[in-house]
C-alpha cells in the first residue's frame, strides 16, 4: 500500500533500522512515534558522530593549535559549510549557529527592533508559531512597531492577492513560516518574497518544519533570512541555524559579546570578527554542530526529494484512513502535495487529550 517509486533509489524500511529507539517497546508494544514535528528521532549515524567527537577529538575550536583542536575546528567549520550547501547558501559565512529556531528568530527581531522606527510595520500570518510572534510583539512594544497578520483560509492556505494588499510602503519585514506546525500547509514563500521585495521589505522565513521535510534553496526562494532547528531534522537538540544574506548579516550588530566574536580588543574598544563568527560568542555547541552535519549527510544520502515523496505518501495514507473512520474532523485538509507530514484531527465528541 505504501509502495512508491522514489526519485533516487531508497528503501525506507532499511532506514528504520538506523533508529535505535524504534526497537524499544512501550507498554509491551513496538514503539510507533508520531511526534516528529516536535522533535525527530536520531539515526545511529548522528549518535555515533557525536560520540565520535567526545571520544576522539573533544577540544575547543578556533583557540588552539594542537591536533585535537585542529580536528574539532575542521569539523565545526565544516558543519557550517555542509549547512550552507544543504540550503543553497552562497557560503559558510552566511550560516551562524544558534541554539534553535526560536533563538534565530529572536536575533532577527531584536536586530530590527534596534533599526526600525515607530509606525513601521512587520507582517506575519495567522499561522505562525509563538517563536515567530512573541519576539515581534516585544519589538513592537519597545519600538512602537505595528504587527499585522495576513489571514489564512480554514485549510491554512494563503490568498496571495489578499497578502499583497497587506504589504504597504511601511512594511519593513515580512516574517512567515514556510510550513505550518499546526496544519502542515506549505506557504508559497517564493511568491511572498517577490511581493515583499517589491516594497523593499526584508523577508524572514521560519523553516523549522520545512527544512527537515522539503528541499529548500534559499537562493531559489530569495529568502533574506531562514531559521531552523537541528533537532527536527534528525540532529541533536541545542543547535539551530540562522541563515542570512551576507550583505544583511554584515550590517547587523552582534547580539552577544565575548570570546571568539571579536577581532581586536583593547580595554577601551573592540572590533568584530568576520562572518559568521561575530554571531557566535563563547564556546559553541561543537558536538551539536558535528551531529547536525551528520544529520545533513544522512538526509542527503536519502535525498530530500525522497523524503518529500515519502512524506506525501504517508500523509495521504494517514489522512485517507482517518477520513474513512467517519467520526473524525480533519484540519488543514489540503492535498498531501501541498503540505508536510502534519495531520491534525479531532475524533468527534472525544477530548484530544483522551
Ligand atoms: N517554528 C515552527 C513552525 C515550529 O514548529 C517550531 C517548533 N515546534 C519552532 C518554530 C520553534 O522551534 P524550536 O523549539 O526548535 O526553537
Amino acid at each position: 500500500m505504501l509502495k512508491k517509486l522514489y526519485r533516487k533509489e531508497w528503501n525506507p524500511n532499511a532506514s528504520i533500522q538506523d533508529f535505535p529507539i524504534l526497537s524499544r517497546k512501550v507498554n509491551g508494544k513496538k514503539l510507533v512515534y508520531l511526534d516528529s514535528a516536535a522533535t525527530s528521532q536520531k539515526p545511529r549515524q548522528v549518535i555515533q558522530a557525536i560520540t565520535g567527537y567526545y571520544e576522539g577529538y573533544n577540544s575547543n575550536v578556533h583557540r588552539a593549535v594542537h591536533k585535537l583542536s585542529e580536528e574539532a575546528t575542521d569539523a565545526y567549520d565544516g558543519a557550517h559549510e555542509k549547512t550552507a550547501d544543504f540550503i543553497g547558501a552562497s557560503g559558510y559565512d552566511e550560516i551562524a549557529f544558534t541554539k534553535n529556531t526560536t533563538e534565530s528568530l529572536n536575533i532577527i527581531a531584536n536586530n530590527f527592533a534596534l533599526k526600525l522606527k515607530p509606525g513601521d510595520e512587520v507582517l506575519l500570518t495567522r499561522m505562525e508559531h509563538h517563536s515567530n510572534i512573541v519576539p515581534w510583539l516585544n519589538a513592537a512594544k519597545t519600538r512602537g512597531l505595528k504587527v499585522k497578520y495576513a489571514e489564512i483560509d480554514p485549510d491554512g492556505m494563503i490568498d496571495l492577492e489578499e497578502f499583497k494588499k497587506m504589504v504597504t510602503n511601511r512594511t519593513k519585514v515580512v516574517s512567515v513560516t514556510q510550513a505550518s506546525n499546526v496544519l502542515g500547509t506549505i506557504i508559497p514563500v517564493k511568491e511572498i518574497a517577490e511581493i515583499a521585495h517589491d516594497k523593499n521589505a526584508v523577508v524572514s522565513i521560519d523553516g523549522a518544519q520545512s527544512v527537515p521535510h522539503i528541499p529548500v534553496d534559499v537562493r531559489k526562494i530569495d529568502a533574506d533570512f531562514l531559521s531552523f532547528s537541528g533537532h527536527k531534522m534528525l540532529g541533536p537538540t541545542g543547535i539551530g541555524v540562522l541563515y542570512g544574506k551576507k550583505e544583511l548579516l554584515d550590517k547587523m550588530e552582534p547580539y552577544s559579546f565575548g570570546g571568539d566574536m571579536i577581532s581586536e580588543v583593547t580595554y577601551e574598544d573592540a572590533t568584530w570578527n568576520e562572518l559568521p563568527w561575530k554571531f557566535e560568542s563563547g564556546t559553541p555547541n561543537i558536538a551539536g554542530a558535528v551531529g547536525l552535519a551528520a544529520a545533513i549527510d544522512y538526509l542527503k544520502e536519502i535525498g530530500m526529494e525522497n523524503v518529500r515523496d515519502h512524506d506525501e505518501v504517508l500523509t495521504k495514507y494517514t489522512t485517507d484512513r482517518l477520513m474513512e473512520m467517519g467520526n473524525v474532523d480533519m484540519y488543514g485538509n489540503v492535498p498531501a502535495n501541498k503540505k508536510v507530514g502534519v495531520v491534525s484531527f479531532n475524533v468527534k465528541g472525544v477530548h484530544s487529550h483522551d
